[in-house]
């Protein structure tokens, strides 16, 4: 109707264009940028966006390339359960004690940083596996660099290290493998690097890409050569960023601390984080009263790759949300404002994932070029058969990729992993938890429950071709 108006045309002639692009909306729906820019189009228009989104873009300085310093890798240990996550972390934690620091890591802060000597460091955050990471990713946060998969290899390959796995290609990271527990009498390495091998992950030793390094968490044997490989791996991305400028970054844990109000841990991305600098986090605008490390101590400012307790918000932003250091602080309320609004408005709506019968549109509008699949099943074989029928469906124009798929119900973690690489879901012969039903819901993303092979493939197909009938 809005539309309509400003256009001067009918309310009609806006939905049968949008009916032509197979999209079936009502008189006060509101359409998503990009279905606005297409329609505008047609009837000779363009579109400008003004408003809370405008100003987000201002809020990040340029770089030149010559303002680009070489920056620490970022890196999140994930693996299946038990098999030494985080007795790997708490190693490295004392570790960065020995090494000649004043004072040990006694916080948790949600990551901390290690020097592996006066040039290298490498930041870790603290909350292993790949839920946490998948979750960051799913609210639009990139915050690991490297990841480094622990698998107990007294012990297989498991669900879990499979997923993990999976999570970190979905999001095209690096890893390192750490076979853990080499102290343990059954440890058997070559057993893991098979395994690992049946799923197309080739070791270095065997000719593949992927480094891997045997330890033990508990003795702390070889971990020293585990960073190594960790460092090396992170050379290869050439990681920089341009120190001189107002900090940005993302926000990894925040709380209400009784005694000194909001505390937020965020871990600067780049530029330069200083006590006294306005900031802005989500809904959320301050000025840095305090900064503090994983120490304890008190600091005057943190650069690129270090995480950080800042004091100073006015309220707690979530994990994820990222953070910016801002001109005034009458500038950071405004957009904190602004934004406060602008979820108000929109009811908290979450961004709005693929489904099969958003296809056609997205064909129509030509901006579809990969489906990406989650299948979950009740046996292997039926997994295997979904998985090679629905890849051979691909075309030149759609390809389709099977992000994960593994026997089990859907789970939350499922969930996750599909709004981070805005998937659709399978389940064949399986249903979703509880709790993945609910995330579903609110992330919007599409769970479809088959129980005959066939019926999957004829669906998706359909979709692909554009000519699934919406359902209302
Ligand atoms: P997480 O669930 O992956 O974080 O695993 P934990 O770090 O909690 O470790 C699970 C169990 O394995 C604990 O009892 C650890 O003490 C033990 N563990 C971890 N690493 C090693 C190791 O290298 N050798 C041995 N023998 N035990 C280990």
């Amino acid at each position: 109707n809005e539309l309509a108006t400003m256009m001067d045309v009918t309310v009609t002639e806006i939905i049968a264009t949008c009916m032509s692009l197979g999209l079936f909306v009502s008189i006060n729906q509101r359409l998503d940028a990009e279905t606005l820019t297409i329609v505008a189009d047609e009837f000779g228009y363009e579109i400008q966006f003004v408003g809370a989104e405008d100003e987000e873009v201002n809020l990040e300085e340029e770089d030149a390339e010559e303002d680009l310093l070489p920056r620490s890798p970022i890196v999140t240990v994930m693996g299946h359960v038990d098999h030494g996550k985080t007795s790997l972390l708490d190693f490295i934690r004392k570790a960065n004690v020995i090494s000649g620091e004043a004072g040990g890591i006694t916080q948790h802060i949600g990551a901390y940083e290690v020097k592996l000597d006066e040039e290298k460091s490498i930041t870790f955050l603290d909350t292993p596996g790949h839920e946490a990471f998948t979750a960051m990713r799913a609210r639009g946060a990139k915050v690991t660099d490297v990841a480094i998969i622990v698998i107990a290899a007294d012990d297989t390959v498991m669900p879990q290290t499979t997923e993990a796995i999976n999570h970190a290609l979905a999001a095209n990271l690096p890893m390192v493998f750490a076979f853990n527990k080499m102290d343990k009498p059954g440890a058997n390495p070559d057993k893991i690097r098979e395994q690992l091998s049946a799923m197309n992950i080739l070791v270095e030793e065997w000719g593949g890409k992927y480094q891997t390094q045997e330890i033990s968490a508990k003795s702390g044997m070889n971990i020293d050569k585990l960073l190594e490989k960790v460092s090396l791996e992170a050379e290869l991305l050439e990681l920089k960023a341009n120190p001189n400028k107002r900090a940005v970054g993302t926000v990894i844990e925040a709380q209400l601390d009784k005694g000194r109000g909001y505390v937020a841990t965020v871990l600067v991305e780049a530029g330069t984080l200083k006590v006294g600098d306005p900031i802005l986090a989500g809904s959320y605008s301050g000025r840095v009263k305090a900064l503090y490390n994983e120490r304890g101590s008190r600091v005057e400012k943190a650069g690129p790759a270090a995480p950080v307790q800042v004091l100073g918000f006015q309220g707690a932003p979530q994990a994820g949300d990222r953070f910016n250091g801002v001109e005034s602080e009458p500038e950071a309320r405004e957009i904190a404002n602004k934004r406060l609004q602008l979820q108000r408005e929109q009811g908290l709506r979450t961004q709005k994932h693929i489904t099969l019968d958003e296809i056609g549109r997205r064909l129509a509008i030509g901006n579809f070029k990969e489906l990406n699949i989650i299948i979950k099943g009740d046996v292997d074989g039926s997994v295997e058969a979904l998985s090679d029928s629905l890849q051979k469906l691909s075309t030149e124009q759609i390809q389709v990729k099977i992000v994960h798929k593994a026997v089990g119900p859907i789970s939350e973690s499922d969930v996750l992993l599909a709004t981070a690489s805005d998937a659709i879901i399978i389940g064949f012969q399986v249903r979703p938890s509880a709790g993945a039903r609910k995330l579903a819901e609110a992330e919007e993303i599409d769970v479809r429950l088959y129980s005959i092979i066939y019926k999957a493939i004829d669906e998706i197909k359909a979709a692909m071709e554009g000519m699934l009938a919406p359902e209302f």
